[in-house]
């Protein structure tokens, strides 16, 4: 029988034909995923019909490349599909059957997470192909049928000769072309490769015969060279279970570490994970690392942030931007939902509602981490500090104040009162009672604030300051203008000070204004001293520090 596609099918079928998309091995992740998906169906159906045992041994997906014929074929013992199915799943987008079985599931408690419901689905089989074969027998039929399609023109639906349950899913990969070798998709490392990328937590064995030598046992020992035969070997090319899936306590900081490092998330000991898994409003699970050195680009406009997404152990994305905020650039991991709703568009992804719920949660996460790192391991939280902690400054600045609430608990700065970091809540904890400000100064080193005159007065009645090492700092603060309730004053600019000056001290500070002409725009007494007879200070707004930042940038 001849079909025709509906008509949102062929302009999809038209637009992976002339493919815009630039990740043509994506198609074998959407195979694999309807083929695992057909095979929970197959599960779903064990555990509601008593004739029927699940193993789950049995339920491999097969892939066998044809180098001669120049297919590849994707093989699965999952529910199949009958002539009804294959007009209706494989001839009309937008009626995706998985989704359907899932309304129908939704009320019941079997954990039957269906993977499914990506835009692109079982047409992507035509960035690669030419055309494609479909033969397939549905459960509890014994007829089974061959799909045929060349492209946009239409399908065929026939009556087929198949021995066991399931589908078979035959590619006729296109002519290579300059831009684009197809052939490489028979090649058993480029097959590995893609699994391992794309499918390796796919809960099925994905198995592929794979050539494979070893010396012969009655080699001639005379012989200089050892002679090799070769054999075939069945072989598994994902691993099953993902390690977020897996219980915390069956995990050692080792397997941790091996994620960190198989994943490609960074080549040091990350200073810390966070394993998570939230069962609410939206399902997820999740491993997060906070990396205790720079990422190798960090400082490039190269770099990228974001996290590796799974939707049920297919991946979505490398690098989802949308799950971590600008402050938090310097996490990597995984995020694995079921509840996703994906689209191959990057523009409904922004939207997603689902996402930005795991966003908000992830930042939370992240954020306990790090204040848990401060309290409790003060060491490791400094260089870390030293290393990202411009990201935290970086977004309180850049959002005039508005993120301050967010990140401004995270801030570190040197005090004067042991030259070592600490925290703002720490120096509230350490204020004096009837103190109205946190005091800080600014200048080139720590070695000059800590000499500055000021400072010495300030000290000797028991108030600290906080020395601003990072020429952002100022900044930052001024963005912030108060923590909690307390405002920031700089002990480097001019106070309100009224002090009566004597006729002797009025004539000799304007001949010191006259001898320092042009220098200083005024001279004042003040009660701010302790043995040091003068300080210099700024006027307004503008610290002589920040006033050096504006020249040296033009401003
Ligand atoms: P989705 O997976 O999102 O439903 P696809 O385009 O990937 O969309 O697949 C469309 C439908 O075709 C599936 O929902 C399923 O009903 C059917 N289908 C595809 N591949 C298989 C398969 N290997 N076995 C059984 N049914 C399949
Ligand atoms: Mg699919």
């Amino acid at each position: 029988m001849n079909y025709e596609f509906k008509a949102q099918s062929k302009r999809l079928m038209e637009l992976m034909i002339h493919s815009i998309y630039t990740n043509k091995e994506i198609f074998l992740r959407e195979l694999i995923s309807n083929a695992s998906d057909a095979t929970d169906k197959m599960y779903y159906e064990s555990l509601t019909n008593q004739d029927l045992t699940f193993n789950k041994d049995d339920y491999v997906i097969e892939i066998l490349p044809d180098k001669d014929k120049r297919t590849l074929t994707i093989r699965d013992h999952g529910i199949g599909m009958d002539q009804e199915d294959l007009v209706e799943n494989l001839g009309t987008i937008a009626q995706s059957g998985s989704l359907d079985f899932k309304k129908k599931l939704e009320d019941q408690d079997e954990a039957t997470d269906l993977i499914g419901q990506f835009g692109v689905g079982f047409y992507s089989a035509f960035l690669v192909a030419d055309k494609v074969e479909v033969l397939t027998k549905k459960f509890g039929q014994d007829q089974a049928y061959l799909w045929t399609s060349s492209g946009v023109d239409g399908f065929t639906i026939d009556k087929a000769q198949k021995e066991d349950l399931g589908t078979s899913i035959t590619l006729y990969l296109k002519e290579n072309t300059e831009d684009e070798n197809y052939d490489q998709f028979l090649e058993t490392y480029k097959i590995q490769e893609m699994v391992a990328r794309y499918s390796n937590y796919i809960r099925y064995p994905i198995q592929m015969e794979v050539t494979k030598s070893r010396p012969l046992e009655n080699s001639d020992q005379e012989d200089q060279e050892p002679k090799y035969e070769s054999y075939q070997e069945l072989e598994t090319l994902n691993s099953m279970v993902p390690i977020w899936k897996k219980d915390k306590k069956d995990l050692t900081q080792e397997d941790y570490e091996n994620f960190y490092h198989d994943e490609g998330f960074g080549f040091d000991k990350p200073l810390d994970y966070i394993h998570i898994k939230v069962e609410g409003l939206v399902n997820y699970r999740g491993i997060l690392y906070l990396p205790s050195s720079e990422p190798f680009n960090w400082r490039s406009k190269d770099f990228e942030k974001g996290l590796k997404l799974y939707s049920n152990g297919v991946l979505i994305m490398d690098k989802c931007q949308q799950l971590l905020p600008d402050a938090f650039s310097f996490v990597t991991g995984v995020i694995d939902s079921e509840d996703l709703n994906l689209n191959i568009s990057r523009e409904i992804l922004q939207e997603d509602r689902e996402l930005k719920i795991i966003s908000k949660n992830i930042e939370r996460k992240i954020k306990d981490k790090l204040l848990d790192l401060m309290k409790n391991r003060r060491e490791d939280y400094v260089n870390f500090y030293k290393t990202f902690g411009l990201t935290f400054k970086a977004a309180i600045y850049e959002s005039f104040g508005m993120e301050k609430d967010k990140y401004s608990d995270l801030l570190l700065f040197v005090s004067s009162k042991d030259q070592a970091y600490t925290s703002l809540d720490d120096y509230l904890d350490r204020m004096q009672e009837d103190q109205e400000a946190i005091y800080y100064a600014t200048g080139d080193s720590l070695a000059k604030m800590d000499q500055l005159p000021q400072k010495e007065a300030m000290a000797e009645k028991g108030l600290e300051i906080l020395y601003l090492t990072d020429p952002i700092d100022e900044f930052v603060l001024k963005a912030m203008r108060d923590y909690k309730g307390k405002s920031f004053v700089s002990i480097n600019t001019e106070k309100e000070e009224k002090l009566e000056k004597t006729q002797e001290e009025e004539g000799l500070f304007k001949e010191m204004k006259d001898i320092l002409a042009g220098e200083v725009v005024a001279i004042k007494a003040s009660e701010d001293l302790a043995d040091h007879p003068v300080c210099l200070l700024s006027r307004g707004e503008v610290s002589i520090e920040m006033e050096k930042i504006f020249q040296a940038q033009g401003q």
